[in-house]
């Protein structure tokens, strides 16, 4: 039998990687991304089944989109969340499965995670001082964090471990340099990720937005900095500490966007495709599902929609209109 068409957009790039947001909840509140108060969260049957969202990936590994990350809200709030990685890992055609987690329950779920099949972790951590991390997130959660990274990083299979910090001016230059401490004491990959206009107070405004490139120079002057080579698809500009002892990565959407070769689509935890972070518009692939729709009618509609994805982002453009939706209703 043949092999289906890969999946490609009308730019000729070839799509790759999902990410899933299997829920709108979560147990932080942090100041970039949800409001003090939560925010309406989604009816239990608005959300897509464990069997749902195997199916979509189904469809969609066998058109060539072999990497998989898990994200949400925070994915680990959503009841039995290991049996349903357990499930994706189990498609044959899923090459790569990752997790994006604030790590608040990785203490509990890290080795669940590990035995269902997780490849890749990507701890969000805005600060490594405790008044500022509650200060951030609204949680005094820090060390739970930490005793959560710690727990993971003690499985070789869950390397490499990525922690990712945002960089929010005003905010974030303090803890610049401890960060690069943290990645050059600990087994794990710092990135700091610049702030993005998708915070449901929307207060996120250009100024606001500390650059890769500054705190990159920050790090740079105190502990010299080589750049690696960048892998094509890459969100992260990585470099090595000139001395060996450990990387560090730069996300830098807003001052240097790395669309051209985006490979990424998105679905939403009621199961709406996006084909970009900053979408304007949505295909809804809950309803043909549960009206019975089969896979090639599914695999149909997820092409037709990839065929119009977006060139680029415009944030940075006059215009530019933001997303209706929240970082915590889109997933990482
Ligand atoms: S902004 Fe959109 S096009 Fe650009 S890298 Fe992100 S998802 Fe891809």
């Amino acid at each position: 039998m043949s092999r289906p068409e890969p999946l490609v957009d009308g730019h000729g790039r070839r799509i790759a990687d999902v990410r899933i947001s299997v829920t709108d909840r979560c147990n932080f509140r942090c100041q970039y991304c949800m409001p003090a108060d939560g925010l309406p969260w989604l009816e239990r049957d608005q959300v897509l089944s464990f069997e749902e969202i195997a199916r979509l990936v189904g469809v969609l590994a066998r058109i060539g989109v072999h990497d998989v990350r898990l994200t949400g809200g925070e994915p680990l709030v959503r009841r039995d969340f290991p049996r349903l990685a357990a499930m994706l890992a189990a498609i044959d055609e899923v090459r790569d499965l990752s997790l994006t987690t604030n790590g608040y329950l990785l203490e509990r779920d890290a080795g669940a995670l590990v035995a269902a099949g997780i490849d890749r972790f990507n701890v969000s951590v805005d600060s490594l001082q405790r008044d500022r991390f509650f200060e951030m997130t609204r949680r005094d959660a820090l060390p739970q964090v930490l005793r959560g990274l710690e727990v993971l990083a003690g499985f070789p299979e869950a390397h490499p471990i990525k922690v990712n910090a945002v960089g929010l001016r005003g905010f974030t230059e303090d803890e610049v340099l401890p960060f690069a401490r943290f990645a050059r004491e600990h087994p794990y990959e710092v990135r700091f990720i610049e702030f993005m206009p998708l915070d449901a107070d929307r207060a996120w405004d250009l100024a606001k937005v500390l650059t890769g490139e500054e705190i990159r120079a920050a790090i740079h002057a105190v502990h010299p900095l080589e750049p690696a080579p960048r892998e094509p698809g890459a969100t992260a500009r990585v470099y090595h500490f000139a001395d060996g002892r450990g990387k560090i990565g730069f996300i830098n959407p807003v001052s240097d966007p790395f669309c051209a070769d985006c490979d990424r689509i998105r679905l939403t935890a009621e199961g709406k495709l996006r084909t970009c972070l900053f979408s304007l518009h949505e295909t809804d692939l809950r309803a043909p599902l549960r009206a019975g729709a089969d896979d090639a009618e599914l695999e149909r509609l997820i092409r037709t929609a990839v065929w119009r994805k977006e060139l680029k982002h415009r944030v940075n453009e006059p215009g530019f209109r933001r997303p209706a939706r929240t970082m915590s209703q889109i997933g990482g």
